[in-house]
């Protein structure tokens, strides 16, 4: 997940690194405020999680408030990397004399530090065009990287004089930074030196690994906020199961929506994505995907089957298991009893096919068995058998009547 650059930065600032004083704002009103109380020249910068900004005219530099107000306004809802723009970033403007480039991302084993003279926003381009002012090693992860190991990256990059130190001292803290976060990628760009032959963190984005998110509270609000399936933001039902994963025990579980109107409650892999296929090949369409792992109480598959019955468009539900799977299918059907009793559905009207095979399967079919209207398919019933019952069971419902 990308944290947005006030994240990013707000956590380098609280290790005391070098960044600009700035705040994000949600209005071209706050922009003028913001300004004012840090009376200098600043720069208003799209807030959005993604990179190029410059190139896309979405960081502009101003003199006084007011033009930083006319520069929000010129930011506000124009479009950056697919999203529209509904917030930005104030910050205090540096007086850039040279722009560097540092980064630290994982390679294929180790973590690799990139640095070059050549930063800015035509790093893309120099890397393309002049590989040499790249200059990239790999960290060992047990040791660390020592200052005089980035001391020398510097100085192949080209730097001289009393700024080498300097830039060893801060890449060395960067990089702690950026193991400290469970950062996938940080990268700082430009890393400015000013006029005054200070260092700056002016450009800063970072990205993080989400099975990290319970040792940083801070970005988990962000996770349920944004990271939606394709970068729209997620639903309510989505946030929910998000919040389910992540609350109780057993391997992860993912639920998106599309826009069918038959919930899939699958384990995800080959035999999930097949029966996507199978449902679209018999005429019927997928209201969500799912995705789930074993897991010892029923809260996690409940928590999909909530959602799945919760989702105005969904008509019924089909439980498609692959043949050889890990979970105990009563798990699976108590999940879905206190699902069914949580949002009080009636199979008679919403049907259900369950094609679940496996451990403890005659528990789940005696559970199953007490309820009028589910259909739980024979043991040797295949996937195309389960697709086609749901997708007979929801056509013959009549016409326009609600879940
Ligand atoms: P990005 O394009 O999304 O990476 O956004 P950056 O924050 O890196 O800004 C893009 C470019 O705007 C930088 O490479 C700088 O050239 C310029 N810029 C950003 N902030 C400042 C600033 O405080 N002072 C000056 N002089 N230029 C800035
Ligand atoms: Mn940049």
């Amino acid at each position: 997940m990308k944290l947005t650059e006030d994240l990013s930065k707000l956590w380098l600032k609280g290790r005391g690194l070098p960044v600009p004083e700035g705040l994000p704002a949600d209005g071209p009103e706050e922009v003028e405020k913001i300004a004012r109380k840090l009376g200098s020249r600043v720069v208003v910068k799209a807030l959005v999680a993604a990179g190029r900004r410059g190139k896309a005219g979405a960081v502009q530099l101003a003199n006084d408030p007011s033009s930083a107000r006319a520069a929000a306004e010129r930011i506000f809802g124009s479009n950056v990397a697919g999203r529209n723009i509904e917030r930005v970033y104030v910050e205090h403007a540096v007086d850039i004399a040279e722009e560097l480039y540092l980064s630290f991302a994982f390679g294929t084993i180790s973590p690799q530090v990139v640095v070059s003279r050549l930063g800015g926003v035509d790093i893309e381009e120099t890397a393309a065009s002049n590989p040499a002012a790249i200059i990239t090693c790999e960290i060992d992860p047990q040791r660390g990287l020592a200052a005089w190991q980035a001391a020398d990256l510097w100085d192949r990059a080209g730097v001289q004089g009393a700024l080498v130190p300097k830039l060893a001292a801060l890449t060395v803290e960067l990089y702690r930074a950026f193991r400290d976060a469970d950062a996938l990628m940080l990268e700082v760009n430009p890393l400015a030196v000013t006029t005054g032959l200070e260092l700056s963190i002016v450009g800063a984005m970072m990205e993080i690994d989400e099975n990290a998110l319970f040792r940083h509270a801070e970005w988990e609000r962000m996770a349920l906020e944004d990271a939606g399936p394709g970068g729209r933001p997620l639903n309510e039902r989505e946030r929910d199961v998000k919040i389910a994963d992540k609350r109780y025990p057993g391997g992860a579980i993912r639920y998106t929506e599309l826009d069918g109107n038959i919930g899939l409650l699958v384990s995800g892999g080959g035999a999930g994505l097949l029966q996507h296929d199978l449902m679209l090949a018999a005429g019927g369409r997928p209201a969500n995907h799912s995705d789930t792992s074993p897991s010892p109480t029923p809260e996690k598959p409940a928590a999909i089957l909530e959602a799945i019955f919760s989702n105005p468009n969904a008509r019924g539900l089909l439980i498609g298991y692959n043949y050889l799977q890990l979970a105990p299918c009563d798990l699976v059907i108590q999940a879905l009893l206190l699902a069914m009793e949580r949002c009080k559905v009636d199979p008679r009207r919403f049907p259900i096919v369950i094609r679940l095979f496996g451990p403890n399967e005659a528990e789940a079919r005696r559970l199953v068995s007490r309820i009028p209207g589910i259909r739980y398919l024979p043991n040797g019933a295949s996937l195309a058998d389960g697709i086609g019952e749901i997708v007979a069971a929801v056509n013959r419902l009549p016409q326009g009547t609600p879940a």
